[in-house]
């Protein structure tokens, strides 16, 4: 589905399905922030909590988890889209 990260084929390999004219903008990203924001913001507050991690060790962990978790989600967040997409026969799969 994908060519590179996040830019997909011109068409499905096996089907021939044109992918090139999805519009799937800037949606991935809006729901990759905020399932992160649920995801994170929580665990921050139950692992400081919990145990007493330096502000300078804990000003490396989150960012640097935030940046991986982001990176890991964005694909798949964004092939999900467009299959929802494909399926409702929205945007560019009329
Ligand atoms: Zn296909």
């Amino acid at each position: 589905m994908f060519a590179r990260f996040l830019k997909t084929v011109p068409a499905c390999t096996t089907c021939g399905l044109r992918l090139d004219d999805h519009q799937a903008d800037d949606f991935p990203a809006y729901i990759v922030i905020l399932a992160l924001g649920h995801i994170l913001v929580p665990l921050m507050i139950e692992v400081n909590s919990a145990l007493s991690i330096p502000l300078g060790w804990q000003a490396l962990i989150w960012p640097t988890l935030a940046i991986g978790l982001a990176v890991a989600m964005i694909q798949p967040v964004k092939g999900a889209v467009i299959a929802v997409q494909w399926s409702r026969r929205m945007a560019g799969f009329r």
